[in-house]
């Protein structure tokens, strides 16, 4: 959105070109240019590290193309291409830094406009994409976003991303000083959309069963508690540093190989990859073309399995992997623990007897609650304690949009069920049935949905975990996830509190600490999951004859932030307005809905499709005859005519199922 005002912004300021000239004016501005292409170029350096380019680099591109209104062609030519070499140089060193993509990607936008100014400005062809960048800038390109076959049926990041600042789903944080990272703000839109799901997971897990009860803790607890269940000491990450570029990376995330050549005793070079699905194939390429660098000679072995970080500690190998950053042999420190929790302090005094803590999950706060709601709501085993709410993580590489943010909200329940031999499994089951098949139902898409059974490296107290893994557009990951944590929780908060949290098991006359299952979900990363399945780009005919570009989001009415948009045909006809205003203060106190009044009633449907609203409602010369309406599908585009008086017991069978 901000590159489109730029580019908008610096096209008019092309076509003003010539229009306040003047020898004086133009020393001036040859001045602040420079000044301004230094200072920028200066600040993108400086600001590299801390993840904060893009304020910055767009700063960086409005500066001498705004510059190009007071100058003639020639140097707006010079200037032009001065620009061109900074741009470049920027993204390089972004690069080179192995930079946020989405920062990459601005840089680089960048520098393509500047590029296809100074296409526009001396008339020969310039090949505005570099080598590397060439397929992706053709695809950057496409009209409407089109996913490409390359991508499959998986939309592409920026495509969301763009949608979802577009159309006010999510924005950064503190965007209008500089974006806070691993931060987001919901808009009108998308804290709807957030609302629906975290209606439609209470209503399902919490509603509408009588084993499960819902629980509000707060946020910031006491830190005894956070002793207890061994966050304070182990909550961490494990966290390498970048000698040169001082960018931090996740140990566990970065992954290496060796490629080594096959005679005895031959040499080897190591490459560094982040964790991707292709990171296999990144990684052989890079292996191959270092091998090259350094004029080796095959055969070669096989490239080594890939290891992340923390599996090369300590050995003597550490030293030969290199940076992904700088790509520098030997650029990283060693791995060391980085605890995620955020740090505050409770009450007007400083000091260590006041440190508190953000709580990481909602999951502490059901456990230390465990006897409360046992007894008040007077719940027997099995039953379910969920909470809803936010977390607070201090992420190393908060990334992937509102896939790994540092602020986020979980949906968790702790299911206590009884401690007798085999009795777990069977409730560890259910809920990963019951979570999957929910998943579903609500609307992401089967095909991205895989299991991830965990067989190694569970917590010493766990006895099985599951995660149910989606294909986000940058890869495969963890959406939740469902554990069998033994007694665990309960015994750490006994043993920590001293108070007793057994239950007493009336029927079988016997005290014990109840053990649970625990299936735990992030919103953030389910609306995401959502977005990602119902997001699509498909061609229909166009008004005019041949076909369009149509950008839908199916997702399921439930789900929908806006359930029904109303039109009246025209808004200069009162008489049409005000019945479909009616119609709309009806509808409005059941669903969320939208009054559209602007532009052709095409248009107004593709702007309905766009932000996922399952129907809209057409007032048109007919209904003020016979009182009735056109409603149309978002899904078939089919268009029915219904009495108004129909429409609500309509809309409530395809809204609401009833
Ligand atoms: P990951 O391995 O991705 O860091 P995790 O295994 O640490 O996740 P849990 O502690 O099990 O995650 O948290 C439960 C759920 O909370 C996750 O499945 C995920 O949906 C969500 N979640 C965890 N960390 C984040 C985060 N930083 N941003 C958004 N959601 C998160």
């Amino acid at each position: 959105m901000c590159q489109w005002a730029f580019i908008q912004y610096s096209s008019q300021n092309l076509h003003h070109r010539g229009t306040c000239g003047g020898v004086a004016m133009h020393l001036v501005w040859d001045l602040l240019f420079l000044i301004t292409v230094m200072l920028n170029y200066a600040c993108i350096l400086g600001l590299r590290a801390s993840g904060r380019l893009s304020l910055p680099v767009r700063r960086f591109v409005a500066a001498p193309v705004t510059r190009m209104c007071s100058t003639d062609t020639h140097e707006n030519l010079a200037h032009l291409k001065a620009s061109i070499e900074v741009a470049g140089s920027v993204v390089r060193e972004l690069k080179a830094a192995a930079a946020d993509k989405d920062e990459v990607k601005a840089a680089v936008d960048a520098l393509l406009v500047l590029k296809a100014e100074l296409s526009a400005l001396d008339g020969t062809p310039v090949d505005v994409r570099s080598k590397t960048n060439k397929k992706k800038a053709s695809k950057a390109s496409a009209t409407a976003s089109e996913p490409s076959e390359e991508d499959g049926v998986c939309p592409r990041m920026e495509d969301l991303v763009n949608l979802c600042k577009r159309k006010g789903f999510i924005f950064p944080s503190s965007e209008i000083y500089s974006p806070f990272s691993g931060f987001f703000d919901y808009g009108p839109l998308g804290t709807e959309l957030k609302n629906n799901i975290r209606q439609a997971w209470w209503r399902e897990f919490v509603q509408s069963r009588e084993d499960v009860v819902g629980l509000d803790s707060s946020i910031i607890s006491s830190p005894a508690i956070w002793r207890a269940s061994g966050h304070v000491d182990g909550f961490s990450d494990p966290m390498v540093d970048c000698k040169e570029s001082k960018l931090r990376y996740r140990a566990d995330q970065v992954f290496w190989a060796k490629l080594e050549q096959q005679k005895e005793g031959g040499s080897a070079v190591y490459v560094s990859v982040m964790e991707a699905d292709d990171m296999q194939a990144t990684a052989q390429a890079a292996a191959e073309k270092k091998a090259k660098e350094a004029g080796f000679i095959g055969p070669f072995k096989p490239l080594s399995a890939l290891k992340d970080l923390t599996e090369a500690a300590d050995t003597d190998e550490y030293a030969r992997i290199p940076s992904p950053a700088t790509g520098q042999e030997g650029g990283l420190t060693a791995p060391r623990e980085f605890n995620l929790m955020f740090q505050t302090s409770v009450g007007a005094v400083e000091g260590g007897s006041s440190v508190a803590y953000l709580r990481p999950e909602t999951a502490q706060g059901i456990f230390t609650n465990f006897a409360n709601v046992q007894r008040t709501a007077r719940m027997k085993v099995p039953f379910g304690i969920a909470q809803v709410g936010k977390a607070f993580r201090n992420e190393i590489t908060p990334r992937n949009y509102i896939f790994r943010s540092r602020e986020f909200e979980q949906m968790e329940i702790e299911y206590f069920v009884s401690d007798k031999e085999g009795e777990w499994e069977e409730h560890y089951k259910r809920w990963l049935e019951d979570s999957w098949s929910w998943l579903l139902r609500i609307g992401l898409r089967e095909d991205m949905l895989f299991r991830d059974v965990k067989s190694g490296g569970l917590a010493h107290y766990a006895k099985a975990c599951t995660d149910i893994t989606f294909r986000f557009p940058f890869g495969t990951q963890e959406l939740m996830g469902v554990a069998a944590r033994g007694n665990y929780d309960l015994t750490v908060h006994a043993n920590g509190s001293g108070e007793k949290l057994d239950y007493f098991d009336q029927a079988e006359e016997r005290r014990y600490l109840p053990h649970v299952i625990e299936p735990s979900i992030g919103l953030d990363r389910l609306l995401l999951a959502l977005l990602t399945s119902a997001y699509h780009v498909e061609d229909v005919p166009a008004a005019k004859g041949g076909t369009e570009k149509r950008t839908v989001l199916a997702l399921h009415p439930q789900m929908a932030p806006v359930k029904v948009a109303v039109f009246p045909l025209v808004n200069n006809k009162a008489e049409l307005t005000d019945k479909a205003r009616a119609l709309f203060s009806t509808l409005q106190k059941r669903y969320s809905c939208e009054f559209d009044t602007s532009g052709a009633i095409g248009r107004r449907y593709r702007r309905a499709d766009e932000i996922g609203t399952p129907y809209c409602i057409t007032v048109d010369f007919c209904s003020l005859d016979d009182d009735t309406v056109t409603v149309r599908d978002r899904d078939s585009m089919e268009q029915v005519r219904m009495a108004i008086s129909d429409v609500p017991a309509f809309l409530s069978k395809k809204i609401d199922g009833v």
